[in-house]
């Protein structure tokens, strides 16, 4: 399989994938592994870990210099991911033992003679296919719990992070993770599916919500436990009393860091009618001060995109939007060069009726509506089958608190955006995905109950 620079289309290199046979084998290694695993001391499990973690911080430069290279995410970017990963893997570490602990329900005296009481299992072997644009914010999130709580796991890197994903693995042996623990199996979607064929636990994925259709069933099929971390149309309402041009960078950043390649970034802004040009001047002023460039040179803002086949989905959202009356603000688009290049493109009046306010854009492209009212603002909010983030800016939290409480979204946002902490889940409505990671919901679902009935002879 050829490993493509998207800021130049030079293959990087050539990396074998992944077959049936290979999969099997590798799934039988990790079997056999995670027996033993699972009988390891947590307290060796959290060192090994940690030691990953140390790992990522000394070599972050080295890492984020392959990532930019096979994802075209500028330099900045990819070195602030891999050093944001650490505190992430912190909050697994500091946090694995009391998720474990096992948990009393009822003494002998209550029950009238049976002790009751639930422990805590691993999954037993997980595969974890997985995204390219945050390959080690959404890698650890799944992988990190799943070692730490005694399952092995077989890692599939997005096609468009396979070098990034095989470091991964090069770091766990490092770390000294035994063999088997975590496996990468490398290839493209054809090798996500046959890895589904085979038996396997439980099923952990990060993708498109078409793809994750596909991979839910066939983990039906076997029954496996399932996750889905799928996309986004995440919308933005600027209430009429903020501070316009702060209000303007924050959307901006919030649209457009990655090139808008983040599940949770801003995809529509809804702006209230009294600010609305004002808003529309300020933010079409941050666009146009963007430096897109050289996603290997530090001041770099936007690079390519990492995907070529998303240039034709944005130029039919923008072509779409125009025909039915949208305002091209920033008109940017497909670049005329070698690479997978799309500079930023701002509309501005678009309503429902245009694909850029309905369908995931996932590229750096966004639309701004006019509202008359808050009413108006979440009835938009809410019209959508995604449900991933959702914010809302101004001054007042009364008034923000009110409207967030009836969006339909995983995680709300007030006067911030394109957030995500480790200590609260990320979890998605609707076609944004089914389950959680991170926070302590994060930890628990990579664990089974066992219901223990104890009691000692009369
Ligand atoms: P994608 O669906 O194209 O691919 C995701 C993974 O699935 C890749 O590893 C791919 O090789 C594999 N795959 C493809 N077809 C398969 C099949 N039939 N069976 C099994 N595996 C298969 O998504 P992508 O382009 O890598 O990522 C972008 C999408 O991911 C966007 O929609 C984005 O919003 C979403 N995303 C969501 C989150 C979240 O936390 N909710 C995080 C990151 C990305």
């Amino acid at each position: 399989m050829d490993i493509l620079n998207p800021a130049t289309g030079a293959v990087i290199e050539t990396v074998v994938a992944d077959t049936e046979t290979s999969i099997r084998e590798k799934l039988a290694a990790a079997h056999t592994a995670q027996v033993a695993w699972a009988q390891t001391a947590l307290e060796t499990r959290v060192s090994i870990i940690a030691r990953f973690r140390a790992l990522l911080d000394e070599q972050a430069d080295a890492l984020a210099a392959t990532q930019t290279a096979e994802t075209g995410k500028p330099i900045t970017q990819a070195r602030n991911e891999i050093l944001a990963t650490g505190p992430r893997i912190d909050f697994f570490l500091q946090n694995i033992a009391e998720a474990m602990q096992p948990v009393p329900a009822a003494t002998a005296a209550e029950t009238g003679g049976t002790e009751e009481q639930v422990t805590y299992e691993p999954l037993g072997v997980v595969v974890n296919i997985s995204a390219w644009n945050y390959p080690w914010f959404v890698g650890t999130n799944v992988y990190v719990p799943a070692l730490l709580t005694g399952s092995a796991v077989l890692y599939k890197p997005s096609e468009n992070s396979t070098l990034t994903g095989l470091h991964m693995a090069r770091l766990m042996a490092e770390a000294g993770l035994p063999e088997g623990l975590f496996t990468p199996i490398v290839g493209g979607g054809e090798v996500g599916a046959a890895l589904l064929d085979a038996p396997v636990d439980a099923v952990f994925f990060t993708g498109s919500h078409g793809t994750g259709v596909k991979v839910a069933r066939a983990a039906a099929s076997q029954l496996a436990h399932l996750q889905l971390e799928l996309g986004g149309k995440d919308p933005l309402y600027v209430c009429d009393d903020v501070d316009v041009a702060a209000v303007a960078a924050s959307a901006a950043d919030g649209a457009f860091y990655n090139a808008g390649q983040s599940c949770c970034a801003v995809e529509r802004i809804y702006v209230h009618q009294a600010i609305y040009d004002a808003f529309v001047e300020a933010f079409t002023a941050e666009v146009k001060g963007f430096v897109v460039g050289e996603p290997t040179e530090e001041g770099t803002y936007l690079g390519p995109l990492a995907r070529g086949a998303q240039i034709p989905v944005l130029t039919g959202q923008v072509e779409d939007a125009v025909s039915k009356g949208a305002r091209l603000c920033v008109e940017g688009g497909a670049a005329d060069r070698p690479g997978h290049w799309f500079n930023p493109v701002v509309l501005a009046d678009v309503n429902h009726t245009m694909d850029i306010m309905v369908e995931e854009s996932f590229g750096p492209v966004i639309g701004i509506q006019k509202v008359t009212d808050d009413a108006e603002a979440v009835e938009l909010m809410n019209d959508t089958r995604y449900g991933l983030t959702a914010a809302v800016f101004t001054p007042d939290r009364e008034r923000a608190e009110g409207l967030l409480r009836t969006i339909k979204a995983g995680s709300v946002y007030w006067n911030c955006c394109d957030r995500v902490s480790p200590r609260m889940p990320w979890t998605g409505r609707g076609d944004s995905g089914v389950g959680s990671t991170l926070g302590l919901e994060g930890i628990r679902t990579f664990l089974v109950p066992r219901s223990w009935h104890l009691r000692a002879p009369a």
